[in-house]
């Protein structure tokens, strides 16, 4: 049976006295047999392991860089995260995908870069509203599926999440639908079989972002393959956070 996961994106917020406190709620209303993952800004990675420490909540990164050390200036190598003890990264987000351009290419080494250095990879794919309404839906996310996958052979995929977020859905308040959710989560899931099989696809959790609320969560999460949830702006409140983390217990 695939984990259940629900990871908080605070982006570029907080700070580290609120971080902690964050990071302490949280930990202390997490609910077992639901894997919760907390990714603070890199400044407060530290700060939040600390209060993380003893707890089942697991920490994670909102980027990582693609080489292992070097002149990458303002860059974090995936050596780094984990040496800060994460155990896991996100790769691709839209913020990062289309509002700082980085590219397929770049993304595939990211993915591949994080599970060597022993993180699990949280791969954001996902198509704008231009590419919805264009009825281009599968076409973006195979492509985001294969190009994200391509530096990475199949005894790896043990260490990969994918998180499925329509772009027009992230902080928009816009939340897609249970069965629009279900439609791209199964068809990321059938991409993944031509790919990798299909042991190794069923095994793969796939996360559904988008404006994922307290009130919403149970909806999407009771889709056959909704693993659980990729969030952003509610990650920010514990007590609609773990709202969200009770709806994906099974
Ligand atoms: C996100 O940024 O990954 C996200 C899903 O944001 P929000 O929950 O605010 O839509």
């Amino acid at each position: 049976m695939r984990p259940r996961i629900v990871a908080g994106n605070w982006k570029m917020n907080t700070t580290r006295e609120t971080a902690r406190q964050l990071a302490q709620e949280v930990a202390q209303g997490a609910t077992a047999g639901v894997t919760v993952v907390v990714c603070p800004p890199y400044p407060y990675l530290e700060a939040v392991g600390t209060v993380l420490k003893g707890s089942s909540v697991a920490l994670g990164a909102q980027d990582c860089h693609y080489q292992e050390k070097g002149a990458y200036t303002g860059s974090v190598s995936p050596a780094m995260l984990a040496d800060m003890c994460c155990a896991y990264v996100l790769v691709g987000h839209s913020e990062r995908r289309h509002g700082l351009q980085e590219g397929e290419g770049l993304l595939q080494f990211k993915v591949a870069a994080a599970i060597k250095a022993g993180l699990t990879a949280v791969l954001c794919v996902g198509e704008t509203l231009e590419e919805r309404e264009a009825k281009r839906i599968e076409q973006v996310l195979a492509r985001h599926v294969s190009s994200g996958l391509a530096a990475l052979s199949a005894d790896k995929m043990g260490r990969l999440v994918i998180a499925y977020e329509p772009v027009w859905a992230i902080g928009t308040g816009k939340v897609a639908t249970p069965e629009q959710a279900q439609e791209a989560h199964a068809f990321i899931r059938g991409h993944l079989r031509t790919i990798v099989g299909h042991a190794v696809a069923d095994a793969t959790p796939i996360l559904y972002g988008g404006s994922v609320t307290g009130d919403n969560a149970a909806n999407l999460f009771a889709q056959p393959d909704i693993d659980g949830g990729l969030i952003g702006g509610a990650s920010l409140k514990p007590t609609d956070f773990l709202k969200i983390v009770a709806a994906a217990k099974r």
